[in-house]
């Protein structure tokens, strides 16, 4: 039998790309976002189930409508730059919408679930590349909201036996490989689909934040992983609570660290066309350098990332902003 699956911000951009994942491999996915920043034409037949994870009964009809005996917890405000002038916001959705989910999820008897964690959690980590045990001490109100989410996910394990798996992810980049879905953010903040954007003359020039970190050619390092291999991630997790494995908090990430600059000219290579740039000031909350440490996620779930080098990741991003790319042949 095909178990059903919950997938809060089903609708968004890594959402969509697990839930297309988990129907091809016989899941049966319901996707249940309150369509603030998701797209229902992202879900293709996938079935969506419009509500709010702040809502605890909506989230609990909605396990039971369905049957489902597990969750994906996608559905959250992730901007590092917003939170630090909306931090409400990101308490209020972020957190109170863990507090819903959970809420919803015992009501329903559901006590499996992955949760998409961040290396913002992590704050200026003390060593490269960061380890899952590495001391957590985030430095925007973002990963203050997702560490809190975290905590709450262990504290109702002691108490209730819920289950989890708590994803950190790094810098999830690219598109659908098969040219279905792409990064669609309104208003776009996230750097490649920025730099792709200036590449095609849609907009002014990238505004590079901060050239005067302690890296080598200045500008803020960061770990990007495809969409694809994170979304892959989900399922190896949830098989693993599915097989009754203990929870466990993971890295996301390639491994490999990329500068802005390292960025641009990638972009200018995938595009043939020049990135204008300007430099400004550093962003408010970022650390210099994220790196991740893949080991513990390759050890315990067998994963490892396939698509993330930058070359794919922009060659499958490329089209989504009026550039020639090359997706993957049909699946
Ligand atoms: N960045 C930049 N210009 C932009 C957007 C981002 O220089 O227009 C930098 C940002 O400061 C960070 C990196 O690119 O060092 C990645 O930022 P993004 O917003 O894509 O992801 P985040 O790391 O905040 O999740």
């Amino acid at each position: 039998m095909r178990s059903t699956v919950l997938v809060t911000g089903g609708a968004g951009f890594i959402g969509s790309q697990a839930c297309r994942l988990l129907a091809e491999q016989g899941w049966s996915p319901v996707a249940f976002d309150n369509l603030s920043t998701g797209h229902r034409d992202a879900l293709g037949e996938i079935p969506l189930v419009r509500g709010d994870v702040r809502d605890a009964p909506a989230v609990a009809a909605a396990l039971d409508r369905y049957d489902a005996s597990a969750i994906i917890h996608f559905a959250a405000k992730a901007y590092v730059g917003e939170s630090v002038v909306q931090p409400a916001d990101y308490w209020d959705n972020n957190v109170g919408g863990m507090i819903g989910l959970l809420a919803g999820a015992r009501a329903a008897g559901v006590t499996r679930i992955v949760f998409s964690s961040t290396c913002a959690t992590y704050g200026v980590p003390g060593r490269l590349p960061i380890r899952e045990n590495d001391l957590q001490r985030p430095i925007n109100p973002y990963g203050h909201t997702k560490l809190a989410c975290e905590q709450m996910l262990r504290d109702h394990e002691v108490a209730y036996g819920t289950r989890h798996v708590a994803l950190r992810y790094f810098n999830a980049a690219g598109a659908d490989p098969w040219g279905r879905m792409g990064e669609r953010h309104e208003p776009e903040t996230h750097l490649i689909p920025l730099a792709l954007r200036a590449a095609s003359g849609q907009s002014g020039p990238l505004r590079i934040f901060g050239t005067d970190y302690d890296t080598p050619d200045g500008t803020c390092i960061r770990d990007y992983i495809h969409v694809h291999d994170l979304a892959r991630a989900h399922l190896l997790a949830l098989r693993h609570l599915e097989e009754e494995g203990e929870s466990l908090a993971l890295n996301l990430g390639s491994g490999r660290g990329s500068s802005v600059r390292d960025i641009v000219a990638a972009v200018e290579t995938v595009t043939g066309r020049a990135v204008p740039v300007i430099e400004e000031a550093r962003r408010p909350g970022d650390p210099p350098v994220l790196t991740a440490d893949p080991t513990r996620a390759a050890e315990s779930l067998g994963f490892r990332a396939e698509m993330s080098d930058l070359a794919t990741i922009l060659r499958h991003a490329a089209p989504w902003f009026g550039h020639e790319g090359r997706h993957e042949q049909a699946a």
